[in-house]
Parts: structure tokens; sequence; C-alpha cells
């Protein structure tokens, strides 16, 4: 017979693993990051290419932990989103943009623009635009300042979310196609889709000027967004030959180690405001 000692040996051992387990899980963690404030938001500057003129933002969150360890936001928001938690996440996410973006927004107004990532969930739920509303009431927010970067297999996604993507368009909120080129959407499918600006994803434009077959495929996303009437900011740009390169070939905006990496809003707002002044 086995031991007794060795049955409740393994059980506690069994016991504590699952404890820790649970304890140091990612969704137990981001709960604790919500509750703890470990999350902050950093921006990166969005550059109108022509003039060089800073013009927008994208809002990005990062997450330090307890020790200063940090987490990439593209490990802990999909483990929200598979978790059901990216709601939560966002929520947090929009209340401290608006805090921190809302006073620098009203005193520009048509100027800067401000660009939020949202998931498939936010889209999903029927009272995200709701809410969406008391958030532009409570913290004074311009609806056409505000621009929502959405994948697009979000954008395919069935049930509520052209619906919710058509009122927050309503609402004067700009609605961004991100990662473009990533994903799998048809043709058929992005005409028939209420949308203002197309992301070209850094995947595109790091091989610009390189010689790279995938270089091919940048002038056909151009067209096609020329086609759909959509303005373009190409994502990952980091020299000037890429810079250059967009620029003639109509890429209006552009965001990009070249210009500027993300940065604390103070940082954002002292080197907008000395552009404001030159
Ligand atoms: P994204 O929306 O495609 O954001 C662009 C990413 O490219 C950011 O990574 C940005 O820091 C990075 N980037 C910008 N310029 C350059 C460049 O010149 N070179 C290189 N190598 N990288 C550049 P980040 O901040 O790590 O975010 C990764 C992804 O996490 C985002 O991709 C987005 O999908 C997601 N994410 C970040 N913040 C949020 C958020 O608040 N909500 C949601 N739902 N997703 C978020
Ligand atoms: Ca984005
Ligand atoms: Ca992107
Ligand atoms: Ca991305």
């Amino acid at each position: 017979a086995i031991p007794t000692g060795l049955v409740i040996g393994l059980l506690l051992a069994a016991l504590v693993a699952w404890l820790t387990q649970r304890q140091t899980s990612l969704p137990s963690m981001i709960r604790h990051a919500l509750h703890d404030h470990e999350f902050h938001m950093v921006y990166q500057p969005v550059v109108d290419l022509a003039s060089g003129q800073w013009v927008g933002m994208e809002a990005l969150m990062r997450w330090t932990r307890p020790g200063g360890n940090s987490i990439a936001p593209d490990i802990f928001i999909a483990a929200a989103e598979r978790s059901g938690q990216i709601r939560a996440v966002t929520q947090w996410m929009l209340r401290q943009v608006a805090r921190e973006t809302g006073p620098l927004l009203r005193a520009y107004p048509g100027q800067l623009h401000l660009a939020v990532n949202l998931a498939s969930d936010d889209l999903s739920d029927a009272g995200f635009v709701e809410h969406w509303q008391a958030l532009l009431d409570e913290y004074q927010l311009p609806a056409t300042q505000l621009i929502g970067e959405i994948t697009e297999r979000v954008f395919m996604d069935a049930g509520q979310t052209g619906a919710q993507i058509h009122a927050l368009r309503n609402l004067g909120v700009g609605i961004a196609i991100d990662d473009f080129g990533t994903g799998y959407s048809s043709l058929s499918y992005l005409a028939q889709m209420e949308m203002d600006y197309l992301k070209i994803d850094k995947i595109f434009v790091t091989p610009i000027g390189t010689g790279a077959v995938t270089a091919n495929v940048v002038p056909h996303i151009v067209s096609l967004a020329q086609s759909l009437n959509l303005k373009m900011v190409a994502e990952g740009v980091e020299t000037p030959e890429q810079a250059d390169w967009l620029r003639q070939h109509g890429v209006q905006l552009a965001q990009g180690w070249l210009f500027a990496r993300p940065m604390p809003i103070q940082a954002f707002e002292r080197q907008w405001r000395a552009q404001q002044q030159a």
C-alpha cells in the first residue's frame, strides 16, 4: 500500500502549486494591476509628413510590475482579451487618457488628434458608446479630436460591432483600421466598412528601400486606401528613406522612432507647446 504520509505530502505539494499558480497567473496579475495602479499611458506623436509637424498622438499602455519589470502590451492585452478582462482594461485606459490629455486637446481644437486602441470585446459591448459619451461629457473632450483604432479582425466580427462603430462615428469619433494587411480582411468587406484612416503596418514599412519583395506591397495598400478615400498613417517609420518614400507616394501621416518614441504626457505637452511657438 502507498504510505499515507506520501499521499498527504503529494496533495499538499499540489495544493501549494495550485495556489502559487493562481496568485501569479496573468489574469490575476492584471486584476491586481488595475487595482494597484500598475498601468500607465505613454503617447507617440503622429507626424504630418509634408510639414514635419506633430498633428496627433496614439495612446499606448505600459505595465510596470512591482519590482520594476515590464510586461509588453502585446502580451498583456492578448491575455486580457482571452480572460475576458479587456473591457475593464479599456475602461481604465479611456479614463486615464481622458484625464491626461483632456486639457491639451481642449486647448488645440482641430489641431491635435488622439488615437486609442480598441479591442473586439469593447465593441461587442452594447453599453460601450454610452460609456464613451459619458466620459466625453465628464472630461469635456471634443469627440471630433478622437480616433478609435480597430484591427481588421475586429471589423469582421459579427454582431454589435458595426452598429457600435456607426454610433461612434455619429458622435464625431474617427475610426482607423489598425495593423492593416496583417489579418485576413477581404476587399469586399473593407469597402463596406465605415472608417476614416488606414494604418499601414510596420511589416510593410520596414522593407521600403531594401529591395525586399514585401516592399512591393506598399504601393498597392496606398492605392487601395486612396480608392476608399482613407487617410493613411504609416507605422514604424525608422529611417529618412522610408519617410521620403512614403511622402512621395501620397502617405500623409506617420509614426515611428525616426520622429519620436512614445512618451509620458508631460513630455509630449512640453514638446508640443515648443513646436507651436516655433
Ligand atoms: P499597435 O497599436 O500597432 O501600436 C504600434 C506599436 O509599434 C507600439 O508598440 C509602438 O510603441 C511601436 N512602435 C512605434 N513606432 C515604432 C518604430 O519606429 N519602431 C518599432 N520597432 N516600433 C515602433 P507597443 O507600445 O509595444 O504596443 C504593442 C501593441 O499593443 C499595440 O500595437 C496594440 O495592439 C497593443 N496596445 C497597446 N496599448 C494598448 C491599449 O491601450 N489598448 C489596446 N487594446 N491595445 C493596446
Ligand atoms: Ca494602434
Ligand atoms: Ca498598428
Ligand atoms: Ca501592432
